[in-house]
């Protein structure tokens, strides 16, 4: 597994950091067992960090984990916008994650710079909570090109968590190159950036060789946090990115499984995935989308329209 330093100022961890995303209740896709048992074994192969978020709602299924593995270290992220809120947030984080030092704490989807304003008085008390010893390192997860160019100039922002991926699958404000030029420009300050959405939230696992090469074409992104819910992806995952032959097998079962479109129960039913499916599987109903999975044909679409990223292909 290749190391990596996360920037000027951040950690040196594994270049896969465990997203847990995909094995959290908010996914659903296996039992938070199931899931504990998939991070065991990343864990086992040299992954030596987790990200996870107060949202996703599984710290009880991580803590286990990282109380059996004292060297894996923690992301988390939280929406707090006060400083009372923050310090609430890093209080139940330690306690439910078993850790009184947290590695890395981020201000979840700061989308520019007027968010990140907005939440001024949150981000001073995470540079206190910082110098306090409580947090390592902090920083920002964001969704956009203007959110990773404001991150970049914020004093005292150490890491970025940036949407990207080849297909550009995600980005609220702008292109893919766009947002390549913003992750260059951050990299060049010395902060340290870890890919999101690199299969684009499930979209790209078709072809994971060119999704996982992608990322690795950008020097300025250090490192990348994969959501795997399978033994199978994690060895496809590891062994690509360590250089080691795929067997044909393998490669079969991570990008021939069943799959079908899954819509998040956070849908605010805006409805333009709607118009957007010219195949006519997708309508309203209930004030949130639903799939007509007989018409579906997982082309993927849908999910460059939605700006909550709702639509998975799992
Ligand atoms: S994946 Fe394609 S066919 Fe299926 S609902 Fe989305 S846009 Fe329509
Ligand atoms: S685009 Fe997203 S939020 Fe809007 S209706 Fe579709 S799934 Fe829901």
């Amino acid at each position: 597994m290749h190391r990596v330093k996360l920037g000027w100022w951040g950690p040196e961890v594994s270049e896969v950091c465990f997203g847990s995303l995909a094995i959290s209740p908010l996914q659903g896709r296996i039992t938070g067992q199931e899931g504990q048992e998939v991070l065991r074994y990343a864990v086992a192969q040299g992954v030596d960090w987790i990200d996870t978020a107060e949202i996703y709602g599984n710290y009880d299924q991580l803590r286990p984990v990282l109380k059996e593995s004292p060297q894996v270290r923690i992301v988390t992220k939280s929406y707090a916008a006060t400083a009372a809120e923050l310090k609430a947030s890093i209080e139940s984080s330690r306690q439910a994650l078993g850790r009184d030092i947290l590695d890395i704490y981020l201000l979840h989807e700061q989308e520019s710079h007027y968010t990140l304003k907005g939440h001024a008085a949150a981000w001073e008390a995470l540079l206190g909570a910082k110098s306090q010893g409580i947090v390592n390192s902090v920083g920002i997860s964001t969704h956009t090109i203007q959110g990773v160019r404001a991150g970049a100039l914020q004093p005292g922002l150490d890491i970025i968590h940036p949407l990207v991926n080849f297909q550009g699958l995600g980005i609220h404000d702008g292109s893919l190159e766009e947002m390549v030029e913003a992750i260059k420009f951050a990299g060049s300050m010395g902060i340290g950036i870890y890919a999101m959405k690199v299969f684009g939230g499930g979209h790209l696992t078709k072809e994971p060789e060119k999704a996982l090469d992608f990322i690795r074409s950008i020097p300025e992104i250090n490192a990348m946090a994969l959501g795997m819910s399978s033994i199978e992806e994690v060895d496809f995952n590891l062994s690509f990115l360590g250089g080691d032959s795929i067997s044909s097998e393998l490669r079969k079962r991570v990008t021939a499984k069943e799959r079908k479109l899954y819509i998040a129960d956070w849908c605010q039913g805006c409805g333009n995935c709607v118009e957007t499916c010219s195949h006519g599987a997708l309508s309203l109903g209930d004030g949130q989308a639903c799939v007509d999975l007989s018409r579906c044909v997982l082309c993927g679409y849908c999910g460059r329209v939605c700006p909550h990223f709702c639509l998975k292909i799992v």
